[in-house]
């Protein structure tokens, strides 16, 4: 059986570039190099499961932030942020793309520690010197702007609400792989089982599919979200990225609230946001947090129970009364390393190329990882953002981008 959109075999036995994954990442790589004038090579692009039971763009929560510690990071969603507000245009003003928006009730980090605070205090001015347009509120501040929060523990706050909530990345998504599929990008239904390498061990020379069918390529690009690891060791090499668990409920209030909730980062760890009509998303993970197997995607009702209603109960009372009405479990590709991407080539293998490890924040980065992938596919630089600094190098050297505004 075949899945709309997916051929169930290569048409060729050799391309340019090789993507082994079809989610959101391997998606916008794919539409990048399509748009990239001096790109005219062929591109297949490979999925073990093109029904996306399994992927983390199927579970996201698909908002997107400003707030961050490190700058580039910043500059990355800046970039998703003009990307979707001009999304028409900048597919080459195809009609049938919808045109989107950021729902910007932004996210509003809680401190109850002097220590957080000061965590605050120096990300918004990262932000802040960025462009960002973060604001520091103390707990009366706060409670004037949002009268619904319990503030008595709150040290202080921060909160951006321009480019920063939620977009609709499920139909980016559908328009990446539907453009690039009609500018001749192959999708197809398979599994990557193997590489090999060449006589030297320095380049991928072909990936071999589930089938027994063999591949050659150009340069292969390792966009398999959580199983990044499964990927990379096809390879013969490692990365520190692993599948773990994060839960999300949506939920109805009795009583709901009569402003936007902001996308609120409690410091218990929990966070919950707006999701209309008087429902609320709330995220979050068990305190016990090992990786997970490939296929657990068990709920943990006594999390909600005993951790995720009390939390966010006592942080809005008026969420006392509440009925949950979905919930399901999702894996974040999760960077043990220092919780950032992991991109470029590796340092031995030139053609593997890394696009992993993105952690909680991969859908609003899909859009200036795919640029940049495409750059380093075409040009082997960057010719707009320079992500050197996420290059898989740092691993190596033993250098993490500590991110300090982690959910
Ligand atoms: C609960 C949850 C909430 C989140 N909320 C947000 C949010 O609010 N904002 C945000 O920016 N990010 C969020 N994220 C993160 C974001 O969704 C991910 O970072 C992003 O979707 C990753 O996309 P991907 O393409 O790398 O991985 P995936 O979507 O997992 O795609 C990888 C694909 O590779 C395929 N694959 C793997 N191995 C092979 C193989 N050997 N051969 C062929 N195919 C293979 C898989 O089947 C899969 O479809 C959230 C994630 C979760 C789980």
């Amino acid at each position: 059986m075949t899945t709309p959109g997916f051929a169930s075999t290569p048409s060729k036995s050799a391309y340019d570039v090789v993507i082994v994954g079809a989610g959101i990442m391997g998606c916008s790589t794919a539409w990048f190099l399509t748009d990239t004038p001096d790109f005219n090579g062929s591109v297949l692009v490979l999925e073990r499961d093109p029904t996306y039971e399994f992927a983390s763009t199927s579970h996201t929560n698909s908002c997107i932030r400003q707030q961050f510690s490190t700058e580039l990071n910043v500059r990355i969603s800046q970039f998703t942020a003009d990307f979707l507000k001009n999304v028409r245009e900048r597919m080459g003003g195809d009609t049938r793309v919808p045109e989107l928006s950021i729902q910007n009730f932004g996210y509003l980090y809680l401190a109850d520690t002097e220590r957080f605070a000061d965590v605050l205090r120096d990300n918004q001015k990262v932000q802040v010197a960025a462009g960002a347009a973060t604001e520091l509120l103390t707990a009366d501040e706060i409670a004037a702007r949002y009268p619904f929060y319990s503030v008595d523990d709150i040290v202080l706050g921060s909160i951006n609400t321009v480019d920063e909530g939620y977009f609709d990345g499920a139909t980016l998504f559908d328009w990446w792989r539907r453009q690039s599929r009609e500018r001749g990008v192959e999708y197809v239904a398979a599994e990557v089982v193997a590489m090999a390498r060449n006589a030297a061990g320095n380049r991928i020379e072909s990936v071999t599919l589930a089938s027994g069918e063999v591949i050659s390529c150009g340069q292969v690009v390792n966009a398999s979200g959580p199983r990044a690891v499964e990927t990379a060791r096809m390879a013969g090499v490692d990365i520190p990225v692993e599948p773990r668990k994060r839960y999300t409920w949506i939920f109805k209030a009795e009583k709901p609230l009569d402003v936007d909730l902001p996308l609120t980062i409690d410091p218990s760890g929990v966070h919950m946001r707006e999701n209309g009509g008087g429902t609320y998303m709330a995220g979050g993970h068990s305190d016990i947090d090992p990786a997970a197997a490939y296929d657990d995607f068990a709920m943990d009702h006594a999390l909600w129970e005993n951790h995720i209603w009390p939390a966010i109960a006592n942080r809005v009372p008026q969420f006392e009364a509440i009925k949950v009405q979905q919930e399901w479990t999702g894996h974040y590709a999760y960077n043990v390393f220092d919780h950032n991407a992991v991109l470029g080539p590796h340092p031995e293998i030139a053609n593997f190329v890394f696009q992993n490890g993105f952690s909680g924040h991969g859908l609003q980065q899909s859009a200036a990882m795919g640029r940049a992938t495409s750059e380093w596919l075409t040009y082997g630089d960057y010719r707009t953002l320079d992500l050197r600094l996420f290059h898989y190098d740092r691993i190596v050297s033993d250098t993490p981008i500590v991110e300090r505004a982690i959910i």
